[in-house]
């Protein structure tokens, strides 16, 4: 049987995980042409926020990048056994019409499950926001939030490569140290313990700041604004902050204009052409050590809506997957 984590209705406030139902149904069986993943990495994402709230069909599993091998295959462009990574969902097999859609994933590169993680979008999303749109220069400091999760962890490891001081913030004692001790930040604060964020960011950016990595918008952002340094820049990657509220609350952008600063809100869905440069380049950093990343795995397709609504509230230390399969590569 297939089991899969099915939107129940929508959310009338923050996401909960009884917005979600687990249900079985047969494994699907391919048509002519067609592809069935057997799913065994399922992605948590911050995005799938707005998806539930308006856009993804209720009564049917939520769409996510999955890293998977090919189960039964009618098409043979993907031979059973390909490790594969899709546009998939929330469940433990997903029909392909056509096999469309589905990447070959290079093992080669590093684990399968970096497909979705640093060898994927939040990694890319890194590199696009803190080295393209940042620009950090050795002597610079770069102020990244949400630190120790999927995106900001490299985010801060590149501003770092790059020469600048790095300053990360994260919701816990332990994901701070994580974020000096592990991923080698300069330093961390923990934005749920201090007094005040503006207060934090005096104390570990006496100087301003000059890249704003910002994953988080709503009162942090707005501290950052009267902080800023002439020139500086704010990638503005995303507002977890916000997505669950009306209004991002900002009063002090005015500083944007004094600074002679730039905010650039990117999509990474408009630079998934780099994807090809960027893998092998990356796997080359983490297999030299120079960037180190940790996935934060739940076991199990029914802790799906734990794990996921989890990571909205900051239980996850990196990248948050589920893992609902055998791994054939794992050793
Ligand atoms: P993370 O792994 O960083 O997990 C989300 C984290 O957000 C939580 O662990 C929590 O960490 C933090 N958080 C939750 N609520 C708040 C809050 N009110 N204030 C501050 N921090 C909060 O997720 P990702 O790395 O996947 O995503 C990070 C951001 O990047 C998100 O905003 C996401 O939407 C965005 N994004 C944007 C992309 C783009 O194309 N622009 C692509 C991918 C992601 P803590 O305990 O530290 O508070």
């Amino acid at each position: 049987m297939n089991t899969r984590v099915l939107l129940d209705r929508r959310p009338d406030g923050p996401v909960t995980a009884d917005l979600f139902r687990l249900d079985q149904v047969p494994v699907p069986e391919p048509g002519p042409g067609d592809v069935v993943v057997r799913n065994v990495y399922l992605s948590c994402d911050p995005y799938l926020v707005g998806r539930i709230q308006s856009v993804f069909p209720v009564g049917e599993p939520v769409a996510v990048r999955v890293v998977g091998v090919v189960h039964r295959s009618a098409n043979p462009a993907w031979p059973e056994g390909t490790i594969v990574w899709g546009f998939l969902a929330w469940e433990e097999y997903t029909l392909v019409p056509g096999g469309r859609g589905l990447t070959a994933v290079d093992p080669s590169l590093g684990p399968i499950s970096h497909a979705i993680s640093v060898l994927g979008m939040p990694g890319l999303t890194a590199y696009v926001g803190a080295i393209e749109l940042g620009r950090p220069t050795p002597g610079e400091t770069v102020y990244v939030s949400s630190a120790a999760g999927a995106v900001g962890s490299v985010a801060g490891q590149l501003a770092r490569l790059a020469g600048a001081r790095v300053v990360g913030s994260a919701g816990s004692a332990a994901k701070c140290a994580h974020v000096v001790d592990v991923l080698g930040f300069d330093a961390c604060f923990d934005h749920r313990a201090v007094a005040s964020i503006g207060a934090a960011l005096d104390e570990h950016c006496p100087h301003g700041i000059d890249v704003y990595f910002d994953n988080v918008g709503g009162e942090t952002l707005d501290a950052v604004l009267t902080r800023l340094r002439p020139g500086a820049r704010i990638p503005v990657c995303g507002q977890i902050a916000t997505y669950e509220e009306a209004g991002d609350g900002l009063r002090n952008i005015g500083a944007m204009l004094r600074q002679r600063a730039t905010m650039t809100g990117f999509s990474i869905y408009d630079h998934t052409h780099k994807l090809p440069a960027f893998l092998p380049r990356m796997s080359r950093w983490l297999r030299e050590g120079a960037v180190v990343y940790t996935e934060d795995i739940r076991h199990g397709i029914e802790t799906v809506p734990d794990a996921f609504v989890g990571m909205l509230r900051g239980d996850n230390i990196g990248k948050r997957l589920v893992q609902v399969s055998d791994d054939p590569t794992a050793g």
